[in-house]
């Protein structure tokens, strides 16, 4: 697809200029690769922050999307169709929760988990429970309920004043966060690894003082998985896998590898609160995004989840490999599954830079951090090419 448009140009002249974007325009991709508009070919460890699971141009996904498209893509929350209860049945299974609420971003999810708390509440009679304890670092999303659960001062200032009631924690402060939650606690919510504030696992101790206070209090628990569940860490949630109970868990990214799809699972006890017409959505669970989620499902489970433990203990071995002999340039590698974090001395942006001149998508996020989220289709050929990268360019950005 060559075409004679000024991207750059127009876009500067007509797009609200809300992104900082890198200077390249990728046009096409094939598996683990993308395609520039001057026919370079770049290897994606990024996946479009951790959306593109199947890696690029999936034949399965192309094909399911494409049968959809021409068979019935939309036709709002008014009436029924075929997909959405099969997807909810699906989640349900791999979450172990009980029912699913379907919207079209993380954003969304958080926001109706917010929602599904306070209803929750409201209708035990319990007006006052109404506040939310979140944690420093974390990042939940944009709209004014999910930014207001995000720590980061340089997303909320502009937009004062945010939904009121919230507090922070310290994930590595147990005690202070028991002393945050008491019986006016709506909910507290957590993501069991920070993707944005710079992959930061959650620690053991928090995770126990989360589920000791839920239980003195009966506070909701908010699990965000919207960047570390539906597979990217080996395991469709990474909540159970650290101990974590949520009572609503928040997903998308992955979860339509590609197609905009967001999804709140949740327990029978909050979702025995929540009646016709509390919340709603248009787009919210259509055919098209279901037919994603589910293909998607099906390669997850195909063997996917197998494949992602045995490529992530290698990128983890290589990616340690790379620290010890930085000369003190990396100082933490964290992370789990296909979420890993390169914690630096310094600012990354130079790294980010040196990699995608070299051929290599990865980002930077928390300014000192390299994050890598490769789709899930990675194997260890592609781990050996990208961590040469990278090293080469945390020697040449030093
Ligand atoms: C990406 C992300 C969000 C926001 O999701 P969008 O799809 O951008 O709306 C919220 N929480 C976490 C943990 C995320 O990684």
């Amino acid at each position: 697809m060559t075409t004679a448009v000024d991207v750059k140009g127009v876009e500067s002249r007509y797009v609200l200029q809300t992104y900082r974007r890198q200077p390249v325009v990728f046009e096409r991709g094939e598996g683990m690769y993308l395609f520039d508009d001057r026919g370079r070919r770049y290897l994606d460890f990024l996946s479009g922050i951790g959306v593109a699971a199947l890696g690029h141009a999936h034949p399965a996904l192309a094909r399911a999307l494409a049968d959809q498209a021409a068979t019935l893509a939309h036709t709002s929350n008014l009436y029924f169709h075929p997909l959405q209860g099969q997807l909810a049945e699906r989640l349900t299974k791999i979450t172990g929760m009980d029912r699913a609420f379907f919207c079209n971003s993380g954003t969304e999810a958080m926001e109706a988990c917010l929602k599904f708390a306070r209803r929750y509440w409201f209708t035990h009679g319990a007006t006052h429970r109404t506040k939310f304890v979140a944690f420093t670092h974390s990042f939940h999303g944009r709209t004014m309920g999910a930014l207001s659960v995000t720590a980061e001062e340089h997303y909320r200032a502009p937009f004062q004043p945010l939904v009121p009631g919230v507090s922070f924690a310290s994930a590595d402060d147990p005690a202070g966060l028991d002393r945050l939650i008491d019986e006016s606690t709506a909910a507290v919510i957590i993501e069991p690894i920070q993707g944005e504030g710079g992959v930061r696992p959650a620690p053991a101790a928090i995770v126990d003082a989360i589920m000791a206070a839920c239980k003195r209090t009966g506070t909701l628990l908010i699990a965000d998985e919207i960047q570390s569940g539906s597979g990217r860490t080996g395991t469709f949630l990474r909540s159970g896998s650290i101990g974590l109970e949520p009572d609503l868990v928040a997903l998308g990214k992955a979860l339509g590898a590609g197609m905009p799809v967001g999804a709140v699972v949740l327990k029978d006890k909050v979702a025995k609160a929540i009646e016709a017409g509390d919340h709603g959505t248009t787009y919210g669970g259509n055919l098209l995004a279901c037919r994603a989620a589910l293909t998607f499902l099906d390669e997850l489970e195909g063997g996917l989840l197998d494949s992602i433990n045995a490529v992530s203990a290698y990128l983890f071995e290589r990616l340690r490999a790379i620290a010890a002999r930085s000369n003190g340039a990396v100082i933490d590698v964290r992370g789990a599954g296909l979420i890993a974090g390169l914690d630096l001395k310094a600012d990354a942006t130079p790294i980010m830079t040196a990699a995608l001149e070299r051929g290599l998508v990865i980002n930077r996020t928390s300014s000192t951090v390299i994050r890598l989220l490769p789709p899930y289709i990675v194997q260890p050929t592609h781990v050996d090419e990208a961590a040469a990268i990278l090293e080469a360019s945390i020697t040449a950005a030093l």
